[in-house]
């Protein structure tokens, strides 16, 4: 080795040691006759002393030609500090320098490499791997990294096999684009790159591997919003001969582990809800359930009063934020501005605060007595000093819309501490979910998901009624993974291309392969997928999962740093028989 220690290692008991040291230079001070240098690796920082008249000539020498970020051998002893640095771990020693070598220079950097930088996100990841050199974004890595390795430990110690899928692969429908690659040897055919290794883990349980996982990259060409990338990682997993408990349970049991070895956190309960109880509740597949804030349904309420405006509405929705009753008229109109943004898209807010003094004042007492507003008050559980706040609306509508305004106030109150950690199962999702455009029905989470048996009558009557046997795992309001237990037979396989609108011949050419395994004793399985970037995100407590991925793409999904996608020379599309006129 080059050294004998790293800058993050040396302390006082060490004084007297002869050293030698590589890294980074973070900056200097030359104050004439006394120079100092801190010298910064991954493991922390050690300031080097160099003193006209102790020093080496030649090595002062060296050492006033030294510019930000010069790699450098410095080797010297090690001794205490007069004044010393209880900001860092190494403050209390710097080394004498002796001898030094510049190992290699740097133009200077075009922005300052410390915690606090001076560089503009572009910048930063133009130059990444400068950006990856700072500490601050250097340990989200290493988060990344503990994860996977206590997912790994967990799984492997649980008799989950590690296999990797290929990447060239054929469409898998998981409901977004593919991103495909054209094929040399095959002109006019094309690869495409898993949106998740789906049909293979399912192939593996055929293959009787029983317990499957990878961490494994999945690509999907959507539109990005800011916590997407093209290219993402999933902690895939499957298991045969379990129901929808056994999987709950194991993945529990995981997340579980996760959290506690690598943030110390042992989680509480992990309820379970339906999609049903989810939306009727919370107007939201993925409820943020760190607090309450329940929806109430007022329709019996507050209909029939003479206020046309909740007689027309399919749902009257009441949530109560306790001890807001003191709220000013500028509050409140803050809050009817948040709902009537287009992005929310409600056309009013009506409140009602609960008095301290049993008395109640809503912006609808025109229509409303003191004991009409009391039975709100009642039905919702607000007490003296809380404030109710009304939206109404179609159903779907009305639901989104006091969702947004429930976590917008969740946040208001200081109700959503991002170090406290509450998982949530949502399970029975539906089946099917309509989509307007194409007018037809979609698989919800993807066409290999099983349909509860009780439900599968309904297929042919009210095929959106029918709950399948899938399940997400969220934890704060993000969904951190979701999965379910898969049809395992011909037959059912058939039936749900038919009903997704695939003809017999379509469903035969895409899935063919894995509807033939089917036909050789598959055993009945199923699975989940986490998202893992969002979970180091989340275990980082920030919201963008671009900081957990050392080489991210922006939000137009360029590689700026490597300037990509790019275009490809004549000989290379001529190869592939691709002509772009
Ligand atoms: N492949 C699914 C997904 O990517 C997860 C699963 O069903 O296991 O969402």
């Amino acid at each position: 080795m080059l050294r004998t220690h790293t800058c993050g290692e040396l302390r006082e008991s060490n004084s007297n040691e002869q050293v030698t040291l590589c890294g980074w230079v973070q900056r200097s001070r030359d104050k004439g006759g006394l120079m100092w240098t801190d010298l910064r690796d991954r493991y922390g920082i050690t300031q080097l002393s160099f003193e006209e008249g102790s020093t080496p000539a030649e090595v002062l020498e060296t050492a006033r030609k030294l510019g930000r970020e010069f790699v450098v051998k410095a080797t010297g002893t090690v001794v205490e500090r007069y004044s010393k640095n209880d900001n860092i771990p190494t403050g209390g020693i710097e080394i004498k320098v002796e001898s030094l070598e510049i190992l290699n220079g740097s133009k200077v950097p075009p922005f300052i490499i410390e915690d606090d930088t001076d560089g503009g996100e572009e910048l930063r990841m133009k130059y990444r791997y400068l950006d990856l050199r700072r500490n601050a974004v250097r340990s989200k890595l290493q988060l990344r990294s503990k994860l996977a390795m206590a997912v790994r430990n967990y799984l492997t110690e649980q008799d989950f096999i590690e296999v990797e899928t290929p990447v060239l692969i054929k469409s898998t429908p998981e409901g977004a684009r593919d991103f495909v690659v054209p094929s040399r040897m095959n002109q006019g055919e094309f690869y495409a790159l898993p949106q998740s290794p789906q049909t293979f883990k399912q192939l593996l349980m055929v293959s009787g591997f029983d317990r499957y996982f990878q961490i494994v990259k999945c690509f999907r060409d959507e539109d990005l919003r800011a916590d997407r990338q093209p290219e993402f990682t999933q902690i895939d997993c499957e298991m045969s001969f379990v129901n929808q408990e056994d999987i709950l349970n194991t993945f529990e049991g995981m997340t579980r582990h996760m959290f506690s070895a690598v943030r110390g956190v042992e989680l509480g309960d992990f309820p379970h809800m339906t999609y049903a109880d989810a939306m009727r509740k919370y107007g939201n597949d993925k409820p943020d359930i760190r607090f309450g804030m329940e929806f109430v349904e007022l329709n019996e309420l507050a209909q029939n009063k003479g206020f046309s405006i909740f007689d027309q509405a399919e749902l009257v929705l009441g949530i109560c934020a306790e001890g807001c009753a003191e709220y000013t008229r500028k509050q409140l109109d803050a809050l009817t501005d948040y709902v009537k943004r287009p992005q929310i898209g409600a056309k009013g807010l009506v409140y009602v605060k609960c008095n301290t003094d049993g008395t109640f004042k809503s912006s609808v007492d025109k229509f409303y007595s003191q004991e009409d507003l009391k039975a709100w008050a009642d039905k919702a559980d607000a007490k003296a000093g809380d404030l109710i706040l009304v939206l109404s609306g179609t159903t779907n509508e009305t639901r989104k819309q006091m969702s947004e305004l429930r976590l917008h106030m969740g946040k208001e109150l200081g109700l959503r501490d991002k170090n406290t950690f509450q998982p949530l199962w949502v399970i029975d999702f539906p089946l099917l979910e309509w989509d307007e455009e194409t007018k037809r029905f979609h698989a919800m989470h993807h066409p290999f998901t099983s349909p509860k048996a009780e439900d599968m009558a309904l297929l042919d009557t009210d095929p959106g009624k029918v709950r399948a046997n899938a399940y997400d795992l969220v934890i704060n309001g993000v969904e951190i993974g979701g999965g379910s237990i898969r049809i395992h037979d011909r037959a059912t396989q058939q039936l749900m291309f038919k009903h997704l609108g695939f003809t017999e011949d379509e469903a035969k050419a895409q899935f063919g392969f894995l509807m033939d395994a089917f036909e050789y004793g598959a055993p009945p399985h199923g699975g989940i997928a986490f998202g893992f970037d969002r979970l180091c995100a989340m275990f980082g407590g920030s919201d963008s999962i671009r900081d957990y991925i050392a080489f991210p793409k922006n939000t137009s999904g360029r590689d700026v740093m490597i300037d990509s996608p790019s275009t490809i020379d004549e000989t290379q599309l001529k190869e592939l028989g691709i002509n772009l006129r």
